[in-house]
């Protein structure tokens, strides 16, 4: 009962503040060389545009599944040779990819705030380290990294980049609907020091973003004084709630994306197109 009605208020809030955005650059630009602290927040889109694929949605299939199946404790559990196919067929495509243009135009904004004692906040829900190949020196990673593994026994998170994570499973992981699962034992999977068996340290469906990388997202949130979402319909929650609740506070939201989203209409921008294209013009880079 109590939920319902908090849940209506807040509907009844958000439509109010409803009304066209602007899709005015120069107005765009003319706040963000006031601001002192940019947060961005991106998501699937700016991955997509150098090819990077979700495995959600239609057409998004790794043999005959899509993420939801194998992206969960409870696959691993059942079938952690599966999963690890699965991921290790990730790193190895993400690794023949490249950053685009949005990707470097956030790396020298960074930097290009730094010099002059500005701050841009650099938030994720992507996990294949584009960000940080393109140069961005500090990125909060919501979901975790494909080049990031986390022991099952004792907890230890490492890089890795190896290609292929481990020999069992070189050339293995392709994708076709035909191909067949290789069934690896348990003990030839990628590995601990402490013979643990390693997992991807990316958060899984079902799961809990991490406490202290969550909290450093809010933070950031709540300190900046304007707030740009790149290629994320902003339907993945807690992400969802990060650009409208910033909103609410009465700070800027430009959002980048290729179509109008749920939240479009609460926020002060929006930009249609590539953020190839968009992100790089916005920031004057
Ligand atoms: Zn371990």
């Amino acid at each position: 009962m109590h939920r319902t009605a908090l849940v209506t208020l807040r509907h009844t809030a958000t439509m109010s503040v409803r009304s066209q955005p602007s899709s005015n650059m120069a107005a765009f630009r003319e706040i963000l060389s006031k601001s002192k602290h940019v947060a961005v927040l991106s998501g699937a889109g700016v991955s997509a545009e150098s090819g990077i694929p979700t495995f959600r949605g239609s057409g998004g299939f790794w043999r005959t599944y899509q993420a939801q199946d194998l992206a969960t404790p409870g696959a691993f559990a059942r079938d952690p040779s599966l999963v690890w196919e699965f991921y290790h067929y990730r790193r190895e495509l993400v690794l023949t990819k490249e950053p685009n243009k949005a990707h470097f135009a956030l790396a020298k904004f960074e930097r290009d705030l730094e010099l002059s004692g500005r701050k841009l906040s650099l938030i994720t829900q992507n996990i294949d380290g584009l960000h940080q190949r393109a140069g961005s020196q500090k990125v909060i990673e919501l979901h975790g990294s494909l080049f990031k593994t986390r022991c099952m026994s004792c907890g230890e998170v490492a890089e890795n980049r190896n290609s292929p994570i481990c020999p069992a499973l070189a050339g293995k992981g392709a994708p076709d609907p035909q191909a067949t699962a290789v069934q690896i034992p348990k003990t030839d999977l990628p590995q601990c020091h402490c013979g643990g068996l390693l997992r991807p340290h990316v958060v899984w469906f079902g799961e809990a973003l991490d406490t202290a990388v969550l909290n450093e997202a809010e933070a950031a949130l709540e300190s900046c004084d304007i707030c740009l979402v790149i290629g994320t319909s902003s339907v993945v929650y807690p992400a969802a709630m990060f650009a409208p609740t910033v909103a609410r506070r009465g700070v800027p939201v430009a959002e980048f994306n290729l179509e109008k989203t749920p939240e479009t209409y609460n926020f002060q921008f929006h930009f249609e197109g590539p953020s190839g294209t968009t992100v790089p013009e916005a920031l004057g880079v």
